[in-house]
């Protein structure tokens, strides 16, 4: 039987009649689905701030679960009217903020937070929504059952906080689980170890979610709800006059993801690429229309004149830099460095090598991390390490870019209008991407000069 795994996410779970929208989009489908959801918007951020609360000494248990007990209820009220259901539903909740409650006295007394409990904690506010989510259907009479990714089960390679999933392990008993006819409620965000231990997919994971269990089941769409226009030309916030992309490749959004497009996480092409199942993107405020997606992702290549299909930028990068005459010709440096950052489980996301240097680019967040990391490691060619701090990367995407030389030349021609330096400049990694990196004070009018020079008309 046919199925659509259909995401919902934060941005969907937002303000009071959001539950609503939801509710409209499900009674819309004439096929199948399996829904996938996302915490209520702030949440895992509300959870993660509060283990730190009960880390430093600035810790109120009861405050916590207090401020839980009423968000959900103050939900659960403004959604339901029966009152059979809005008790079964608190009660349900409640089972969740009870265990919450054991963790975060049990963090406080021994002042450390387990790995794996950091990923149950945070695990939290989707098994909340999707509870919530389950109830609504049920009482509009639509028959669901509500599964927790530890029940199918999703097994993940049992890296706490960054999972992967293993295909292999959970393809055929999450088919075999999902095989039923009726609805589907499954909370995003996390799968669990061999073991059987919680692990996050990572944050935002609830897209891969999904786009993982559409694979088990080979769905016919991953159907992804949005607040906003799916993939555009360039960041609304930034550039003017951005034009909506109604069809980009899986690499194409996979890149712009990799590189600050906060549209879709970047893994979540990943499962579905060989499996061939289109990701469609909606937006919940557009026209209610689940026929008509906003963008639409698959492999067919649509190259548009000029190459170029978006600019995205992020300003979550810093570039470790390792100088010394010839670093870029010894051999045995980079194997040294990226050795030990990835026995740090450190993400790299990009190397530039030249005769005297060799340029890391990495998240912010690892940037301490991976200094201690590097400096540890005997590197005689190197005399010297600096980091490059307050720096944006700017990534211009479309598939065919490298086949295409002018189109390198008219993106350095339009930052070079702005008399914009560039401090490090990339292509070939992939054919759909070129990037750039400048001082974050010129990242705007890079942005800009960019969009305007490939989109103007
Ligand atoms: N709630 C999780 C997060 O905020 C996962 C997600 O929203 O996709 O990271
Ligand atoms: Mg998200």
């Amino acid at each position: 039987m046919s199925k659509i795994v259909v995401k919902f996410g934060g941005s969907n779970l937002k303000s009071k009649n959001d539950l609503g929208k939801i509710l409209n989009v499900i009674e819309q489908y004439k096929q199948q689905v399996i829904i996938v959801v996302s915490a209520f918007y702030g949440i895992t951020d509300f959870l993660a701030s509060r283990i730190n609360q009960c880390l430093e000494e600035r810790f109120d248990v009861n405050e916590i679960i207090n401020d839980l007990r009423k968000k959900n209820e103050k939900i659960i009220l403004e959604n339901f009217e029966d009152i059979y259901l809005i008790r079964k539903t608190i009660n349900q909740v409640d089972e969740v903020i009870v265990e919450l409650e054991k963790f975060f006295l049990g963090i406080h007394y021994i002042k450390e937070i387990p790995e794996f409990l950091e990923d149950q904690i945070l695990s939290s506010g989707e098994k909340i929504s999707s509870i919530i989510l389950h109830s609504l259907l049920e009482s509009k009479g639509i028959r669901s059952e509500l599964i927790f990714p530890e029940e199918l089960p999703l097994i993940t390679d049992g890296e706490f906080r960054n999972a992967t999933v293993d295909f292999k392990a959970s393809e055929k008993k999450v088919r075999e689980k999902l095989s039923g006819s009726h609805t589907y409620v499954i909370p995003g965000f996390y799968g669990v170890s061999p073991s059987g231990k919680i692990t996050l997919l990572g944050r935002g994971g609830s897209d891969y979610s999904a786009a993982s269990i559409a694979k088990c089941v080979q769905a016919d769409f991953l159907d992804i709800w949005k607040d906003v226009d799916g993939f555009m030309t360039g960041d609304p916030k930034l550039v003017e006059n951005p034009v909506r992309l109604d069809k980009i490749t899986y690499t194409e959004a996979a890149e712009l993801a990799y590189f600050g497009a906060k549209i879709l996480h970047p893994r979540t092409v990943e499962p579905l690429m060989e499996a061939h199942i289109p990701i469609r993107l909606f937006n919940i405020n557009g026209i209610l229309d689940n026929t008509q997606p906003v963008s639409y992702v698959n492999s067919e290549e649509v190259v548009m004149d000029g190459v170029v299909k978006s600019v995205t930028y992020s300003d979550e990068f810093c570039i470790i830099k390792l100088r010394g005459p010839g670093v870029g010709i010894k051999p045995g440096i980079l194997a040294k460095v990226t050795g030990g950052l990835g026995k740090e489980k450190i993400n790299i996301s990009s190397v530039i090598t030249s005769q005297i240097a060799i340029n890391i680019l990495l998240h912010n967040k690892d940037r301490s991390r991976a200094l201690s990391v590097i400096k540890n490691i005997e590197l005689p060619a190197v005399n010297e390490i600096i980091t490059l701090d307050d720096i944006s990367l700017i990534a211009v995407v479309g598939q065919g870019m490298l086949d295409n030389h002018g189109v390198a030349a008219r993106i350095f021609s339009a930052i070079a209008r702005q008399k914009i330096n560039i401090k490090i400049s990339s292509s070939g990694a992939s054919q759909g991407v070129s990037y750039l990196v400048v001082d974050r004070e010129n990242r705007t009018l890079a942005v800009r000069e960019i969009h305007n020079e490939f989109f103007s008309n």
